[in-house]
């Protein structure tokens, strides 16, 4: 089915009829999965796809399953005409929007639970977020079955918990991560920026300047990694934010790093005011 020119799939069949009418051809299908308030952020994993791929499959779905109670379901921007705008310039071959109804029938009964790399991080401060998240995202896999899906090392706690699910669960897709798309001032695109009054937007750089600087003082002194964090996150919230945790991680595995070795992620998770922003940089030792 059309929306202006762009094909729009709101049911599973439809979805895997297009899918299937391109496998036919032997193209390659690339899967973006998104919530909509579409952004750079969303469009440079749709290049991405279009570099590896001959077809794209935009999701739109707000997923009400990785919200806690507490959070902003309702609130979360909507805005489905200027998408499937964006979508299309971006040169996506098909959108799948589902419903809640299509997506979670009555009786739906079933949650997928990653844990090691769900565990702490947004997953101690976000409980049932990455169930959620995992859940969704296996439906969308099983779904469109494609053969990469694309996400964003924004979200990096998300991306190496989508890597774990493929895996475990032998679905045959190549998980493809993306570099993070910021603002000149460094703030990392968020579809949550929206909620920020201009004074908290003037704020917001600083998450990731104290990522830069956190990371540079960790490369230099690889041991000091307790004293590093603890300097970051009192000019956070000497700067106006609520920070939820600033920690040095494995890249892959995800675990705690007491000092710096190998690969390493430095992640953080920061409150102004209501909105709650996440970023991350990753750490080389110097
Ligand atoms: P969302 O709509 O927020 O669920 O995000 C959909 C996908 O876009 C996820 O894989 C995100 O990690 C990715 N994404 C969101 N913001 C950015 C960004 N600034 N740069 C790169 N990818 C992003």
């Amino acid at each position: 089915m059309a929306t202006g020119d762009i094909a729009v799939a709101r049911s599973v069949d439809a979805l895997r009829q297009a899918v299937a009418s391109w496998r036919k051809r032997r193209e390659r299908i690339g899967l973006v999965p998104t919530m909509g308030a579409i952004h750079a952020g969303h469009l440079a994993l749709v290049h991405a796809a279009r570099g590896g791929c001959e077809r794209v499959v935009a999701s739109l779905f707000v997923n009400p399953k990785q919200f806690a109670p507490t959070e902003d379901f309702a609130a979360y921007p909507r805005s489905e005409a200027t998408d499937l705008a964006a979508f299309q310039s971006a040169g996506v071959d098909l959108v799948f929007t589902p419903t809640v109804a299509e997506m979670y029938p009555p009786g739906f009964a079933t949650s997928v639970e990653i844990g090691g790399v769900s565990e702490g991080l947004d997953g101690a401060h976000r409980p049932g977020h990455f169930a959620g998240v995992a859940t969704v995202v296996a439906k969308l896999l099983l779904q469109c079955l494609p053969d990469a899906a694309y996400f964003g090392e924004k979200d990096y706690q998300q991306l190496t918990v989508v890597r774990r699910l493929a895996r475990d669960l032998d679905i045959p897709v190549r998980i493809e991560g993306v570099a993070t798309v910021r603002e000149a001032d460094g703030l990392a695109l968020s579809s949550r920026n929206a909620y920020l009054s201009p004074e908290e937007r003037r704020t917001a750089p600083l998450l990731y300047r104290v990522l830069c600087d956190s990371a540079a003082a960790l490369s230099h002194d690889p041991e000091a990694v307790a004293a590093a964090l603890e300097r970051g996150i009192a000019r956070l919230s000497a700067g106006g934010f609520a920070v939820d945790y600033l920690e040095l991680r494995d890249a892959a595995a995800l675990t705690p790093l007491p000092r710096l070795v190998g690969e390493a992620r430095l992640l953080v998770a920061a409150r102004i005011s209501r909105t709650r922003l996440i970023d991350n940089v990753p750490v080389a030792a110097g």
